[in-house]
């Protein structure tokens, strides 16, 4: 999930959420995700029954959403939302705009969601939704009339007890809005449960924008701790710096360790001295992209994914790290703040070379949590601090990050291996105690 604030491109025009350009990835990274859950699956000895229940969403819903757009045509949209377990509680995910969003990648993304929620043992199912636009191309007017239509031909199945929409690729707290105004309006009253990634002032939560970074900083302490090696000087690359790679950086580097490489869509900064983040930040408030900042030496983009550093958060996009790269990676800790960073064919490499992986499910589930606070918050009406906030967040995280170690060190699996047998594990205990109904 992605919470994000609106951006004017060069062009002049409006994008909102996420940056259009993390799509440009080739691969498939959820088939990617799906090899993963078969491994596990084998491994955990889950049962043939099972198994076909788990490999198969819920829940397809395709909506059409007409819309009248500024200049008086009508155009009709096509939206998705994929409900791909719910067997732990309501249904949770985000949704997305995106003109090449397809069910399959939907319905794979809703997978993910559901592992990720059990993973961090929250009470929540995993879900996804899309509609098929290009928000570059439509006038906020116009998307805001999308996000409506939407919602009124999803209002029976989203709800606080079923599923609960949250910002992603191209959406962001405007949408969610606009999508809790809605439920609102059909409901009779206010419902502000029904989202998460909300504004603040109308029940969103404090330290939901950098819960995600946050989680990257907790988990890597962990490990950095497991590992033997000190958190003082050791020396960081993170590539992608938006909402997860910025936050998890100044976070990072407030525990003193030395960011040695950032980079954005634009250009890569490497310092071995450490770079200042905070003047990094100060740099992309006034200029939008890194490109130009003088606190570094600038390296081609895919260079900071093989520099000589500790650890390495690849914070970006999807399928950065391939068999093709692997090899040469010299970080011991990689924390995936990115979903999908990885691909299935690098993971056995980094094996091979001794790296230890704190995997997306784990290390990116801090803004899930942080969601699901939001959402405890809204339904108690009753408001938590920050240091409130992030101090819950800490406790999950950290026993999360004791499961799925402990888990890997009796099985003698990989941290992610781990991670999906934790998961499916946790979602297939809760399928064998309710049964099932016919
Ligand atoms: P964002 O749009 O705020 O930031 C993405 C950053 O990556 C930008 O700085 C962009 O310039 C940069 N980038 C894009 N392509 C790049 C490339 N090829 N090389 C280097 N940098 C590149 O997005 P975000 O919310 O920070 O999300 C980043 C990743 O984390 C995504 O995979 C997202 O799905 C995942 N994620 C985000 C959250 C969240 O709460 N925001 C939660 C879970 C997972």
């Amino acid at each position: 999930m992605s919470d994000s604030t609106t951006k004017v491109r060069p062009s002049g025009q409006t994008v909102i959420g996420p940056d259009k350009d993390r799509f440009l990835s080739h691969d498939n990274p959820f088939e990617d995700m799906m090899a993963r859950f078969d491994h596990a699956a084998e491994l955990l000895g889950l049962d043939s029954g099972l198994y076909k229940v788990l490999r198969m969403p819920e829940k397809q819903i395709i909506v059409s959403v007409p819309i009248q757009l500024d200049n008086g045509e009508v155009e009709v949209f096509t939206g998705y939302r994929v409900l791909y377990n719910t067997s732990r509680g309501p249904a949770k995910g985000g949704i997305r705009f995106d003109l090449k969003v397809t069910l399959d990648e939907v319905k794979a993304l809703a997978a993910w969601m559901t592992w990720k929620c059990a993973v961090v043992n929250i009470p929540f199912g995993g879900a996804k939704g899309a509609v098929v636009c290009d928000p570059t191309v439509l006038s906020l007017s116009e998307l805001e009339r999308i996000t409506r239509r939407y919602t009124a031909a999803l209002i029976d199945t989203f709800g606080p007890e079923s599923d609960i929409p949250a910002p992603d690729v191209n959406t962001n707290e405007r949408v969610m809005a606009w999508i809790m105004d809605t439920y609102s309006m059909h409901t009779r009253h206010a419902v502000t449960a029904v989202v998460t990634g909300k504004p603040v002032e109308m029940g969103g939560s404090l330290g939901r924008r950098e819960a995600t970074g946050r989680g990257c900083m907790i988990v890597t302490r962990e490990a950095l701790n497991h590992l033997k090696m000190p958190l003082k000087g050791t020396r960081v690359a993170v590539q992608g710096f938006g909402n997860v790679g910025s936050v998890a950086a100044e976070l990072m580097a407030q525990e003193g360790m030395s960011i040695v490489a950032v980079s954005d869509n634009s250009s890569a900064i490497v310092n071995t001295k450490g770079v200042n983040v905070e003047a990094a930040l100060a740099w992309i408030k006034e200029h939008r992209y890194l490109k130009g900042f003088p606190g570094g030496e600038e390296i081609p983009g895919n260079d900071l994914l093989t520099l000589d550093c500790d650890v390495l958060v690849p914070a970006a996009v999807e399928n950065v790290i391939t068999p093709h790269n692997a090899p040469s990676i010299k970080a011991k800790v990689i924390c995936e703040g990115a979903n999908g960073p990885t691909t299935a064919g690098a993971d056995s490499i980094l094996d091979d070379k001794g790296v230890f992986v704190i995997p997306d499910i784990l290390a990116n589930a801090g803004g899930v949590t942080v969601s699901y606070f939001e959402w405890v918050q809204d339904r108690g009406g009753y408001f938590w601090d920050e240091p409130t906030v992030n101090e819950r967040l800490g406790r999950i995280l950290r026993t999360s990050f004791q499961d799925v170690l402990s888990l890997s060190q009796r099985h003698a699996v990989n941290m992610r291996t781990a991670a999906y047998m934790l998961s499916i594990e946790r979602v297939a205990a809760v399928h064998r105690l309710r049964g099932m109904y016919a």
